[in-house]
């Protein structure tokens, strides 16, 4: 595998601006030319996350000094955000990669899983996630499915609810209880290569949207050994940090997803601007809504990526204050993101709802959608609630 992150060509950009002309052009050349296909018949966004792999983008998180780029979580949240104004699935795609190249990155202190670094930035190779289980909805903190011995290892047998990605995935992470006799909640991580697994599909994946996620249900079957396995639990692995990188890098996407629908209601208005010159349409106010609450979006991505930034340079991504309001920040972004959609689509009346190539508008409101559900904002402004009453201030 060849890839350019060493050319001479961005020898005078900083990674940020790097990364950025690189989402720009993949974006508009390769992920936003297949984002209708991908999403018509539901399948994974290949040439757009090739076209990052030649690009070195899988490994961008990777030190340099370990053969990456050395991005930060904003560089990376910037290079999400730009992929998905032109196809969500693919910002998603890579968003839930980054997040678990995080977890490898930072828990992975076992010298074989300190390989499989080396071997990713080698080979950009691709990594899904199967925490969630059958049975047990978006509560990834408890597993039904344990480690179970089975000659130098273990038996790892999971019925996954939604695994995105993983059959197109080189590694996978996983859950599993420590042990069969163990609490649901003493969880193991895996990571296992997916060509050494079987990947039975249970459900399919043909939902409303974020369909070339390709998201399915998945019975992992396979074979685990000590070297697989992380030294730490999840539990710490989840507070160290996995779940507050994905709260800021899916924001990311719902801020393209906003960002996406704004472009197509300012494209309505100014064409409706050159047949009724020297009047202001009411679509035109309500795109200046529109525009509030995407300056809304923006700032807490921001802002989010300023905090965690901050907290991972004083270790401290633990902090219940951050983590509550990274929830919050999922929580605001994803529904802004439909309530802008849906907005824009009354700005664009029939030609927004419209289906095909040229009419995205329909798929971004259906992708966004995927942002209520993945986790459940209510799950989130649960576990919120049940820590109010016992703080000082809020
Ligand atoms: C596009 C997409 C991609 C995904 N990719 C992956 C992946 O790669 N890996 C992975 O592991 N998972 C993945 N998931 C699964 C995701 O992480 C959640 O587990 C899943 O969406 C939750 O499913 P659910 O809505 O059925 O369950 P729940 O979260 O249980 O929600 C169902 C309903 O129950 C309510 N509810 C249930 N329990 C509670 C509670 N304790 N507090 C508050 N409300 C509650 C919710 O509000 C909601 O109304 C993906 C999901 C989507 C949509």
């Amino acid at each position: 595998m060849t890839y350019l992150s060493g050319s001479s060509q961005y020898a005078t950009l900083s990674t940020g601006e790097r990364l950025s002309e690189i989402a720009q052009r993949v974006g508009e050349t390769v992920a936003g030319r297949f984002a209708h296909d991908v999403d018509r018949d539901a399948r994974f966004p290949a040439e757009a996350v090739d076209a990052l792999r030649s690009e070195g983008v899988l490994s961008a998180l990777v030190p340099v000094e370990q053969g990456g780029m050395g991005a930060s979580i904003s560089d990376l949240s910037d290079t999400i955000r730009l992929l998905s104004r032109h196809c969500a699935a693919t910002g998603c795609v890579l968003a839930m990669h980054v997040e678990q190249l995080f977890m490898l990155l930072k828990f992975g202190t076992t010298p074989s899983l300190r390989r499989v670094v080396e071997e990713l930035v080698e080979k950009q190779l691709l990594i899904a996630n199967a925490n969630s289980e059958v049975g047990l909805g978006g509560d990834v903190m408890r597993s039904r499915t344990a480690l179970e011995p089975e000659g130098d290892g273990w038996r790892f047998d999971k019925q996954a609810l939604a695994a995105s990605f993983a059959r197109h995935a080189d590694l996978v992470l996983s859950t599993a209880r420590r042990a069969p006799d163990g609490a649901d909640t003493d969880q193991a991580v895996a990571l296992f290569r997916a060509a050494d697994f079987t990947l039975e599909d249970t459900t399919g994946w043909d939902t409303l949207g974020l369909r070339g996620t390709c998201s399915s249900g998945l019975h992992l079957c396979g074979h685990v050994t000590a070297e697989n396995l992380f030294p730490v639990p999840f539990s710490e692995m989840a507070n160290g940090g996995g779940g507050q990188l994905r709260h800021v890098l899916l924001t990311a996407v719902w801020t393209g997803l906003a960002e996406a629908a704004m472009e197509q209601a300012h494209q309505a208005v100014r064409a409706a601007a050159r047949r009724s010159i020297g009047t202001t349409q009411q679509p035109a106010m309500r795109l200046a809504e529109i525009m509030t609450e995407v300056q809304v979006v923006r700032g807490m991505l921001a802002d989010a990526c300023n905090r965690i930034e901050e907290a991972i340079a004083a270790d401290n991504l633990e902090d219940i204050d951050l983590i509550m309001a990274l929830r919050n920040v999922k929580i605001v972004t994803s529904t802004t993101a439909v309530r802008v959609a849906t907005a824009a689509l009354q700005i664009c009346g029939i030609n927004g709802y419209r289906r095909g190539p040229d009419h995205p508008l329909e798929r971004i409101l259906r992708d966004a959608c995927g942002g209520l559900i993945m986790v459940s904002n209510d799950r989130y402004l649960l576990e919120n609630a049940q820590m109010l009453p016992v703080r000082k201030g809020i």
